[in-house]
C-alpha cells in the first residue's frame, strides 16, 4: 500500500501527464497539411486525413473526410489552394465508410470526377446517403492514373476492414496511402466492423508485395509518423496472436463469453487502444472461431 505522500505524488504525476496530454491536444492545431515529397501532401483534420497529389497539370485528392463538418472540406480545398491553382482533377475514395468519404460535394462542383472501387459504387448506391457525392468512375484491381508527369495507381487488394478499399501508390516516391486497414502500434477499432477475418490476412501480405515504403494512414498513425513494411508484418503478427489466443478460448466454451474479459495479449499492452478495444477485438475472432 502506497504511503501518502506518495500517493499524492503519484496522483500529481497523473493530474500532470494528464495536464500535459490536455495541452498537447489543446496546441496541436485543428488542421495542418504535411509536404511528404515533391509531389505528395497530407491533409489532416481532427483525427482523419487524406493524402493528395500536386502536379503541374492538376490535384489528384482523396477522401474529402467531410463527415457532418462541411467546414473540414471546404478547408481542405482552401489548403491545396495555398499550394497550387492547378485544377482539382480527381477525388478517390479509399473505401465506402462515410467518415472519410462523405461531404465532397465542393470538390464536384469544382469538376473534380470521383473515383472508387466498385463495391464502394454499389455499396452508396443502396444507402443513398445524401453528403456523399456518387462516384463518377469506378475500379477493379488496378487502375493508373497519369496526370502531370506523375502516376498514381489504384490497387485492390481484396477485402479486409471492408469490401472496397484501395490502396493509392505513388511508385516514384515509394509512398502508399491506405485507410482503416492498417493500423500500425494499434489494436484494431472496436469490434472491427465490417470487416472480413480470413480475407484480412490474404490483403495485408498483398499490400507487402507492392512496391513502396512510407505509409500514409486515413487516421494519424502513433507519434505523427509514417508506417513501414515492419509495421505491417507486426499488424500481421498481432491478428495471428489474437486469432490463436480466440481460438484457444474457443475450443475451451470461453465464446462469446467470458473470452472478451478474460483475453489478454499482454506482448501488445503498450500499443494504442489496447485496454479500450481489445474485448471488441476477441469478440469479433469469437465470431470467426
Ligand atoms: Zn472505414
Amino acid at each position: 500500500m502506497k504511503k501518502p505522500l506518495l500517493r499524492f505524488a503519484a496522483t500529481w504525476l497523473a493530474a500532470c501527464s494528464l495536464m500535459l496530454s490536455l495541452t498537447a491536444l489543446a496546441q496541436a492545431p485543428e488542421h495542418e497539411t504535411t509536404k511528404i515529397s515533391d509531389n505528395v501532401y497530407v491533409y489532416r483534420h481532427g483525427g482523419h486525413q487524406a493524402m493528395f497529389v500536386v502536379t503541374p497539370a492538376g490535384v489528384i485528392a482523396t477522401d474529402p473526410i467531410g463527415y457532418q463538418h462541411p467546414e473540414t472540406v471546404t478547408t481542405y480545398i482552401a489548403e491545396i489552394r495555398k499550394i497550387t491553382q492547378a485544377p482539382i482533377k480527381y477525388v478517390i475514395y479509399s473505401h465506402h465508410h462515410y467518415d472519410h468519404i462523405a461531404g465532397g460535394k465542393p470538390f464536384k462542383d469544382l469538376g473534380a470526377t470521383f473515383i472508387a472501387h466498385k463495391n464502394a459504387k454499389a455499396r452508396l448506391l443502396k444507402l443513398k446517403y445524401p453528403d456523399v457525392v456518387i462516384p463518377d468512375v469506378t475500379v477493379g484491381n488496378k487502375h493508373s492514373l497519369n496526370l502531370g508527369g506523375v502516376r498514381v495507381d489504384l490497387v485492390y487488394v481484396g477485402r479486409n476492414h471492408s469490401d472496397s478499399s484501395l490502396v493509392m501508390l505513388v511508385p516514384k516516391d515509394k509512398i502508399a496511402f491506405t485507410v482503416d486497414f492498417v493500423s500500425p502500434e494499434s489494436v484494431m477499432f472496436r469490434g472491427m466492423p465490417d470487416s472480413y477475418i480470413s480475407e484480412w490476412f490474404t490483403s495485408l501480405d498483398r499490400v507487402l508485395a507492392l512496391d513502396w515504403d512510407k505509409m500514409i494512414g486515413g487516421h494519424p498513425y502513433p507519434g505523427g509518423r509514417l508506417a513501414t513494411k515492419d509495421d505491417v508484418r507486426s499488424q500481421i503478427a498481432f491478428m495471428n496472436d489474437l486469432s490463436a489466443a480466440v481460438k484457444q478460448a474457443a475450443d475451451n466454451g470461453k465464446c462469446w463469453d467470458p473470452a472478451p474479459m478474460e483475453v489478454k495479449l499482454p506482448k501488445y499492452a503498450k500499443w494504442a487502444n489496447y485496454e479500450r478495444y481489445l474485448p471488441g477485438n476477441v469478440e469479433r475472432f469469437c465470431g470467426y472461431w
